[in-house]
């Protein structure tokens, strides 16, 4: 079957052909590393995880690179800030992100380039455009895009340029600027005061790199002057992506990336997250109200990329239930030893649910389809557990269908929970005085499991237990 996505440069379903067969490149815009990331950002990394996981699931080779920008404004201003070395202070946050994405079962990034590391790429790129006569040097030795020698500039976010403000000296050293104004970019920023001791003395100027330019450099350097994928959240459709593709097409003559993807923003109880409405939150907030990490990644990974997100915490409560009843039956068939049922019934359940839930995910990584699938199979076939027509063969078939599955998604847990050997003699224990007809003995000791918060139930497969909260 054939994966369909979207593809923000011709907005339109396109069938994905890799440039390389079985291989996929993908480069996806990192992080800023100059505080902890919010939930917000968290929903492009997982977005760019579930499609690097279906490729993978689909048998595609992929080689994923996330930049770290450890050097801009932002970091600069609020290292002086701090009065300590940019270095130190982007250290702090780069580990934290770390931290986050291992938590919220991120697959590395097969590398993360540092700016800071790739200022020689990024000044051969600065002087490749100036050569070729789409920069120029302003003064004091900075080094502006000329946006007018782009004929595609504006093509990604689809605007006219022409229609859209000139700054008033039509250029700007800013790294953000906004969606209204087409301006000249700095490629390369000129050693000022401000800039303290953050400086790189180069063949252009003593300075430092733009931040546009960084994703041009690295993503080529790791991925070449054309690649498969690019990502990243919609907010850096214009000007950064539409940035990139100018400069980078702009030195090379060649397509950069042939299928950009966007995911949509992140609200919060409907509202843009932001500090002063108070619904901001970084995932160690929402961690440290007790919340787990595979109930974030699953609210933050159910909602089609494409559409809104609205985060609140009744949605974590109702994705932490999803995840629940999928580990509840991971666990019951992994209790199964023996029982009945045809074998061959459930493996054409099992061939007709995998069938369906690749079909959703090709279109375009339809999550709610997919899920949808995953959890009708799950009733389906805890119904047939409930009705004791489940045989242990079939039992791993489902198991091996839900890990192939989980291979996608990345929210449910296999590893079989043990109890401590203290707690396990009282199971068997129990269990002994049941088979000898003692029950008044053996009910004692299940209501003091049941206080350690361990719950007891009897099923035609023998005893189960399970923790209870
Ligand atoms: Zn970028």
């Amino acid at each position: 079957m054939v994966l369909k996505l979207h593809n923000t440069l011709t907005r339109k379903m396109e069938a994905f052909k890799p440039l390389k067969k079985g291989a996929v490149g993908i480069y996806s815009c990192g992080p800023t590393v100059y505080n902890y990331p919010h939930i917000g950002n968290y929903r492009a990394y997982v977005f760019v995880d579930l499609l690097k996981r279906y490729l993978l699931y689909k048998g595609y080779k992929a080689k994923h690179i996330m930049n770290i920008t450890d050097v801009d404004d932002k970091t600069i201003r609020d290292s002086q800030k701090e009065g300590i070395s940019l270095k130190a202070f982007t250290t702090r946050y780069e580990k934290a992100f770390f931290e986050d994405m291992e938590a919220l079962n991120i697959l590395p990034a097969d590398a993360y380039p540092r700016a800071t590391e790739h200022i020689k790429e990024m000044v051969e790129l600065t002087k490749c455009l100036l050569k070729k006569g789409m920069a120029y040097k302003g003064e004091g030795g900075s080094v502006y895009y000329a946006i007018s020698k782009f004929k595609d500039y504006g093509k990604l976010a689809n605007i006219d340029v022409k229609k859209l403000k000139t700054g008033a000296s039509g250029r700007v050293t800013a790294d953000e600027y906004s969606k209204e104004a087409a301006q000249d970019f700095a490629l390369w920023k000129a050693y000022g005061k401000e800039d303290g001791n953050v400086f790189w003395e180069t063949e252009i100027s003593r300075g430092r790199p733009g931040w546009h330019v960084e994703c041009s450099a690295m993503s080529m350097k790791y991925l070449g002057k054309t690649f498969d994928i690019h990502c990243g959240g919609i907010d850096l459709v214009f000007p950064h992506h539409q940035n990139e593709i100018a400069q980078s097409e702009g030195c090379t003559g060649k397509q950069f990336a042939k299928y950009w993807l966007h995911n949509e923003w992140l609200l919060v109880n409907g509202q843009k997250m932001s500090k002063s409405l108070g619904n901001f939150y970084t995932l160690r907030d929402v961690l440290a109200k007790g919340h787990s990490p595979a109930s974030v990644r699953y609210l933050l990974l159910s909602t089609h990329y494409r559409q809104q997100l609205n985060f609140t915490f009744e949605g974590i409560e109702a994705a932490k239930a999803s995840v629940e009843r999928l580990n509840e039956l991971i666990r019951k068939l992994q209790g199964i030893k023996s029982g009945s049922g045809k074998t061959a019934v459930v493996e054409k359940e099992i061939t007709a649910a995998a069938k369906k839930f690749e079909s959703a995910m090709d279109d375009d990584l339809n999550i709610s389809e997919a899920l949808a699938v995953v959890f009708d199979f799950a009733k389906a076939m805890n119904s047939r557990i409930d009705d004791c027509m489940m045989s242990k063969e079939s039992a791993a078939a489902v198991l091996k269908l839900l890990q192939k599955t989980d291979s996608v998604l990345g929210v449910m847990s296999f590893e079989q929970e043990k109890l401590p050997q203290e707690t396990m003699k009282l199971v068997e224990e129990r269990e002994r005085l049941r088979r000898e007809k003692k029950f008044a003995e053996a009910d004692k000791i299940r209501s003091q499991l049941r206080e350690k918060g361990i719950q007891l139930d009897d099923t035609p497969e023998g005893i189960r237990w399970k923790k209870i909260s």
